[in-house]
């Protein structure tokens, strides 16, 4: 059965029930000729073969890029709300779903562990929450810098351009952690520092708790960016780098996307902020000076207007399905975890395949070691394992590839000559329930 399928009835009930409302009102819409039917279902058949040029992102032989289908209750419940298409721009779009929007938002900030002084909403995705977060960060410190490291998401430095802010790139070291050292002999042209938890190339968890001590000393603002990451905070106490989620709380605005771990279809990031008098930077001719969540409404504190009551409602529902607790959403987190460790500890026990880094979270980097230790030998092996799972169909692997500056690679990897600029790796994103009992598979299928 057809992941999905087992949910129909419900949706079909629930279609139904919500019908009776809609014709209450006095119009029956509901109907369409044969002939329309044929057509739409011809359509549907040829969707349908399209659809499936796409890779298999719900089967745990598919372990590369971040993907993977919605919680099948994140679906039904924006297929059953999109039939209205309300839109949480503002309180009058939608009543119920900006409710809900409120409600999700409340239980985010206490996961966080912010206090009802905090203030937040719904995104359509990671990018524009970040943006937002700049935006704010740069109307707060209008003449200083933005830092992030390294191996922050791209964005940020786009990001920068775009609100016409300085942009400092911290350097990391060979394991990924951002330069300390750096950030205090900067601290005086710095205005914010962007943290990631959980960054997009190997889940690296960057060290906050340091980063809050030197920030607070030096009237630094800190966001985290935990696009990625930030659900990993329901089970924090079971990860190595437990002692900086501890700190999450400390951070002026964070950033979590439900459409990467929280089980949401694509249009649903979130944005919070520790103190809610931020909401006066959206609205300059307000007569408010000082804000409590309840005197906004969503759309006068986000850069975007319209936006899908429906992720709302989504979101809404399948958080009273999974709660945002260690047995909730937390226990799918956990499998995640276990997934790549176990597949890191298989890793280590082939021979000729390396780990490059213990996972910090659900994405392992590793590779096959050439028989000639060199660089440009290493890349091209790890592109013909990449390549060589895909053309295996459905026997297959997905994986991806992920480049490394030759310098850091060497300083981890010191006997191989340098004869490129990157070395290219292997990386795999664990990022769904079924990877746990599949990890031996896979590295059956990509060791044979
Ligand atoms: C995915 C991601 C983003 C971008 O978010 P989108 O939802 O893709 O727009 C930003 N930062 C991090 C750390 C991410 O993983």
């Amino acid at each position: 059965m057809n992941q999905f399928e087992p949910y129909l009835p419900i949706l079909e009930e629930a279609l139904q029930k919500l019908d009776s409302w809609r014709v209450s009102y006095g119009k029956d819409t509901g109907s369409i000729s044969d002939a329309q039917f044929e057509q739409i279902q011809k359509i549907a058949d040829r969707l349908t073969v399209r659809l499936e040029g796409n890779y298999p992102f719900h089967h745990p032989g598919y372990a590369g890029q971040m993907l993977k289908p919605p919680h099948p209750v994140a679906w039904l419940s924006y297929a059953l709300a999109m039939t209205i298409n309300p839109n949480n721009h503002a309180l009058d779009g939608g009543p119920p779903t900006s409710e809900m929007e409120k409600e999700v938002i409340q239980k985010m900030a206490a996961m966080i562990g912010y206090d009802s002084n905090s203030l937040g909403h719904l995104t359509s995705g990671g990018t524009i929450a970040n943006l937002e977060a700049l935006f704010i960060a740069r109307e707060i410190h209008p003449k200083k810098a933005v830092a992030a490291s390294a191996n922050a998401h791209y964005t940020h430095q786009r990001m920068c351009h775009v609100l016409n802010c300085e942009f400092i790139k911290i350097p990391a070291d060979h394991f990924g952690i951002p330069d300390i050292d750096f950030i205090k002999n900067n601290a005086d042209q710095i205005g914010t520092i962007v943290v990631t938890l959980g960054t997009t190339g190997l889940g690296i968890v960057e060290p906050l708790q340091e980063i809050l001590k030197v920030a607070k000393n030096n009237h630094i603002r800190v966001h985290a960016d935990a696009a990625y990451g930030g659900f990993f905070k329901l089970i924090s106490d079971e990860l190595p780098s437990r002692r900086h989620w501890d700190y999450l709380s400390e951070c002026d605005s964070i950033v979590i996307d439900p459409h990467k771990h929280g089980l949401q279809p694509y249009g649903c990031g979130s944005v919070l902020y520790k103190d809610a008098a931020v909401g006066k930077y959206f609205k300059h001719d307000s007569p408010y000076t000082y804000f409590t969540s309840d005197d906004l409404h969503l759309g006068e504190i986000s850069l975007e207007c319209s936006r899908a009551g429906a992720s709302a409602a989504a979101f809404w529902s399948t958080l009273e399905f999974l709660p945002l607790t260690k047995s909730g959403l937390g226990s799918i987190l956990a499998s995640t975890i276990n997934a790549a460790n176990k597949f890191a500890s298989r890793i280590k026990e082939e021979s000729k395949w390396q780990l490059y880094r213990n996972p910090d979270l659900d994405i392992v980097a590793y590779f096959k070691e050439p028989n000639e230790k060199s660089i440009l030998r290493l890349n091209q092996i790890s592109h013909e394992i990449f390549d060589r799972g895909m053309n295996l169909g459905t026997s297959g692997y997905h994986l991806s590839l992920f480049k490394v500056p030759a310098d850091e690679f060497l300083e981890n990897f010191p006997d191989y000559q340098p004869n490129a600029e990157h070395a290219v790796i292997l990386r795999s994103v664990f990022m769904k329930e079924e990877h746990e009992d599949f990890v031996d598979e896979l590295v059956q299928r990509l060791t044979s």
